[in-house]
């Protein structure tokens, strides 16, 4: 807005000296051309914090401090017009995973208001990254929420213009097509899309622990009055983090559960203790790290054949029971590959890789 604006003045009158001081340039896309079109109009851009303005007359003083030129100082005189312009705020809900009453040091403050009002143990919105964007998966599939059926597209998601807004709503309409097909023949949502499986419960062997509810990272999970996991499964994205969290190892899934991958594990001819070691057991997610391993083999690159590799649904889905059916097979060493933990995570289901590290942090208790 303030970039049009400064156009809109040097196309009524290009004499008009017109200076836009900015913390952040926000001018993705094709508004990268926009930006430079008011350049080539004679717009000039300073990047700095307004310090004050001071009235002088018909005119004012704009004093800032000048962040390219490390000038505290610095100054515009004789202003005509001083406009302030205002950035979007983003209220996508709630950020659920952020600790109460410990703000960070200039974030956006978000006003909790709810227009979905879901009925998720979690809270009634979507959740929303720091910034106050809902959360989506940005690089694989930027319109998938954490909510499973509900598709965000435009200033939702991200900043960004009408054009933009307008194509960004056409991919998540026909995301939301595409997730009323799967939901009706009972078939995930992405990524495991078309997947017919669906965790069971052995519930006689529930411990009421809650772990599974309390970690599946799309809130599928609920709970009855006797406390004991209630699936729902068209929220359901298949990824095993329940199955993972279980410590009684009482959730599986009928083509994928803690035995069949134990099995796996298992089926090995361990050589001799002093020969041909160390051998490594990589549990590597099937989203990125497999992938990836595919990728190093068609370029030709090689790895030890002391390793093997055993692909996963996700890092999330991964139970401790695996590395002590490992050791006790054999193996020296057992390494789980994924994707990067953390705030600017690209986890296909939201959390694998960092709920990985925390159970490996507390293996020993296994
Ligand atoms: S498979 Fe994943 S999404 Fe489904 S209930 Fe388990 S943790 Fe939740
Ligand atoms: S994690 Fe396992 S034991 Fe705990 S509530 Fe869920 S199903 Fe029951």
């Amino acid at each position: 807005t303030s970039i049009k604006q400064a156009m809109y003045f040097k196309d009524a009158n290009p004499a008009v000296d017109t200076t836009i001081i900015y913390s952040d340039l926000r001018t993705p896309g094709n508004g990268e051309d926009f930006y430079r079109s008011a350049q080539e109009k004679g717009v000039i851009f300073t990047k700095g914090k307004v310090a004050e303005v001071v009235p002088n007359g018909a005119t004012s003083t704009v004093k800032f401090n000048d962040l390219i030129l490390g000038d505290t100082d610095a100054s515009i005189l004789d202003v005509d017009l001083v406009v302030l312009a205002t950035g979007q705020v983003p209220n996508s809900g709630i950020n659920i995973d952020a600790p109460t009453g410990a703000e960070e040091e200039g974030a956006v403050q978000v006003k909790p208001i709810s227009i979905l009002n879901l009925t998720y143990r979690q809270g009634k919105d979507v959740p929303q990254l720091k910034q106050g964007f809902t959360d989506s998966h940005f690089i694989c599939f930027p319109y998938e929420t954490r909510r499973t059926g509900i598709y965000t597209a435009g200033p939702v998601r991200r900043p960004m213009d009408i054009a933009q807004a307008r194509e960004d709503a056409t991919g998540a309409a026909l995301k939301s097509i595409q997730a009323l097909e799967n939901a009706e023949l009972g078939r995930a949502a992405h990524p495991r899309s078309g997947d017919l499986s669906f965790p069971k419960v052995r519930l006689e062997g529930c411990t009421q622990c809650k772990r599974c509810t309390v970690e599946c990272p799309f809130g599928a999970i609920d709970e009855d009055e006797k406390r004991f996991p209630v699936f729902n499964e068209s929220r359901c994205r298949r990824c095993g983090t329940c199955m993972g969290a279980c410590p009684v190892r009482v959730i599986s899934f009928e083509n994928y559960s803690v035995n069949t991958v134990g099995a796996q594990i298992k089926a090995v001819d361990m050589p001799d203790e002093f020969s041909e070691k160390p051998r490594i057991l990589i549990l590597a997610c099937e989203n990125d790290a497999y992938p990836a391993l595919d990728m190093a083999g068609m370029s030709r690159n090689e790895y030890s054949a002391f390793v093997r590799i055993i692909p996963i649904r996700c890092l999330g889905s991964v139970n401790t029971i695996w590395i002590t059916d490992a050791l006790n097979a054999g193996y020296d060493g057992v390494m789980l590959m994924g994707c990067k933990s953390g705030d600017e995570y690209q986890c296909h289901f939201v959390k694998g890789s960092e709920l990985g590290r925390v159970r490996m942090s507390k293996i020993d208790d296994t």
